[in-house]
């Protein structure tokens, strides 16, 4: 037996010229992502609010507004994706005006200001940390409360500590949240991006 001949040639076939087929255009896309954490109030009258749903029984989370860190960290990931100022920049907390705010009303705020700015939600994925309450029984109404506000699908998943670190020893809760959204076509925004989208994109009167 001898040992197989080496091919006379090892050089790979050159690549084929890409297809001439019209691409679509593909939208303009962009992502973001935020992490947001609240400790526990000493204050027995605070109400435990995630995800836009009260959690009554449960000690509440210190803030400025109702501390609703799950909104929060939604509320930060869409204005991280469409490069706007963060939460505590557009919602100020020395603010009187945000003092006890309801997070859900501030989450319809920031999207109103997103899609001022050209972009629109495509979708919302939020982990929050904490090992009580559990969210599950609560978790399609966080979904449907927040859906509603954002008018695109929010999705909320709960993860334990392990007992590990402060969150573990019950001191706070913390979220993260990732954020898609979308160049809206038809926008008239003012900002770069969409003056120059606006002369690339001739518009009908
Ligand atoms: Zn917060």
């Amino acid at each position: 037996m001898t040992e197989s001949a080496i091919p006379a040639s090892s050089e790979p076939e050159p690549q084929k010229a890409e297809s001439k087929m019209a691409e679509p255009a593909t939208p303009e896309m962009r992502v973001g992502q935020s992490f947001d954490i609240h400790r526990y109030s000493d204050d027995a009258e605070r109400t435990l609010m995630l995800g836009g749903v009260r959690f009554d029984g449960h000690r509440g989370l210190a803030g400025h507004s109702d501390a609703d860190v799950i909104t929060h960290a939604c509320i930060d990931a869409l204005l991280s994706a469409a490069g706007l100022d963060d939460i505590g920049q557009m919602f100020s907390d020395t603010d009187p005006a945000w003092a006890g705010a309801d997070s859900i009303q501030l989450l319809r705020r920031a999207v109103d200001a997103l899609r001022a700015a050209g972009w629109d939600p495509v979708n919302v994925s939020c982990v929050a940390v904490l090992d009580s309450p559990k969210l599950a029984p609560q978790r399609e109404l966080m979904r449907q409360r927040l859906s509603d506000a954002v008018g695109a699908p929010v999705t909320v998943s709960g993860r334990t500590t392990e007992s590990v670190g402060a969150l573990g020893r019950g001191e706070g809760v913390a979220a993260m949240a990732a954020a898609l959204v979308v160049r809206n076509p038809h926008s008239t925004a003012s900002s770069d991006d969409a003056a120059l989208a606006g002369q690339q994109d001739q518009r009908h009167t």
